[in-house]
């Protein structure tokens, strides 16, 4: 069953680098089969299982075939709100599986060999809608969420805070975020390129930016084919519809920020991005319950007691929400409803392998493993 399959994270173990090779790092991280990663360190013998885990000889190609992501692609084009996040401290390869080695450097095109989950999925995407006729209009956003503070990556111009707004039909929405329609695949990676440059620009002039930010890349994925709504439609205007959504979530790095005591401007991210995290994790539930609960014309979810309540409190009149998980960040507002309603989730879990980097994989698979732990419920 693919949708068992596409709700517990996936695991990525990148190769060690060379610098980690020449410096004599040890690799402490081997996958043992089945699903199972083993971490074994002086004081440290952790075995770890999943449902999909790739070492550092799995190819980008995959990857995508092995996560679940065709399947999310598909779910996208038949209205679901689906989202793919890639977590994981900084250096880990979440850039790298979800856009390749491209966005280091822009003088060579990457091999297509090494395209991420992104530009595969832009492919899948557009085969899919030429083989409908191009019955489904496509537009991309890209955005990043920086402090708290939500940027457009698209607009032309210095980035500047978009303030997000809620309102009953839309639910979480940014305000004057650029949409751009695209028909083709150079299209689309040219406006992640231009994206990522500028996200990567404001990285220069702000000290290391751009891994305490997240980046969220959404395709609108919307049926051109004219149909009347179905009459369930109408009394919940929520629903799975003819609009579908592909969120590509590049996390920011979740190490732990050293406090200096001397910058503000550290602590400042560090608290923002623990928040974000922190209410991610508590949004796993509801994800996941969306996940397993069938695909119902309706926001009411029977999969887990937690999504049910995080639902009907957002059903409460404003004064009254108290305990939403997802206004506890603007990250998980912007994807609540991915999170939440009709979303289908894929993580994936980016780790490296080096003995310098053992606490921060082992708390990536405590977080790994907690969501996993969720999805394991009747
Ligand atoms: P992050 O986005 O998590 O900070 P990056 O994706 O930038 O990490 O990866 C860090 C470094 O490791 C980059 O030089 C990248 O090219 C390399 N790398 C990451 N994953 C892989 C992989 N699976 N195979 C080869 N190199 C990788
Ligand atoms: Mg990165």
């Amino acid at each position: 069953d693919t949708s068992v399959s596409l709700s517990t994270p996936t695991i990525r173990v990148r190769p060690l680098t060379c610098t980690e090779t020449r410096r004599g790092d040890q690799q402490v991280v081997h996958s043992l089969g089945d699903g199972a990663v083993h971490v074994s360190a002086a004081r440290h013998d952790v075995t770890f299982g999943f449902s999909a885990v790739f070492d550092a000889g799995a190819s980008q190609e995959a990857v995508f075939e092995g996560s679940g992501m065709r399947q999310l692609v598909e779910l996208a084009i038949d209205g679901f709100s689906c989202t793919v996040f890639a977590f994981g401290q900084t250096g880990s390869g979440k850039t790298y599986t979800l856009m390749g080695p491209l966005a280091q450097s822009d003088t060579q095109p990457a091999s297509p060999a090494l395209l991420g989950l992104m530009q595969r999925s832009f492919t899948c995407l557009l085969e899919q809608s030429r083989s409908r006729g191009s019955d489904l209009a496509l537009s991309a956003s890209y955005l990043e969420i920086y402090n708290e503070q939500v940027r457009d990556l698209l607009s032309p111009g210095p980035p500047c805070a978009l303030p997000l707004r809620w309102s009953k039909t839309r639910g979480f929405y940014v305000e004057n975020q650029l949409s751009v329609e695209f028909e083709s695949l150079e299209t689309i990676v040219s406006l992640l390129l231009q994206g990522s440059q500028r996200r990567r620009t404001s990285a220069h002039a702000l000290n290391r930016h751009s891994s305490r930010s997240h980046a969220l890349l959404t395709i609108h994925v919307r049926s051109r084919a004219h149909q009347p709504p179905p009459t369930w439609v109408l009394q919940a205007s929520a629903c799975p519809s003819r609009q579908g959504t592909l969120c590509f979530v590049d996390l920011a790095g979740s190490e732990r920020v050293k406090e200096t005591g001397s910058s503000g401007e550290l602590s400042v991210e560090a608290n923002s991005i623990n928040r974000s995290l922190l209410a991610l994790g508590k949004s796993w539930a509801p994800a996941v319950g969306a996940l397993l609960a069938p695909p119902e014309p309706c926001h009411i979810l029977s999969g887990s007691p937690f999504a049910g309540h995080c639902i009907s409190l957002l059903a409460k009149p404003r004064g009254k929400r108290t305990h939403i998980p997802y206004r506890d960040s603007k990250l998980t507002r912007l994807l609540a409803r991915s999170l939440g309603g009709s979303g289908v989730t894929l993580m994936v879990a980016c780790i490296s392998p080096s003995s310098r980097c053992l606490s921060e994989t082992l708390s990536t698979l405590h977080y790994a493993s907690r969501a996993r732990r969720v999805t394991t419920r009747p």
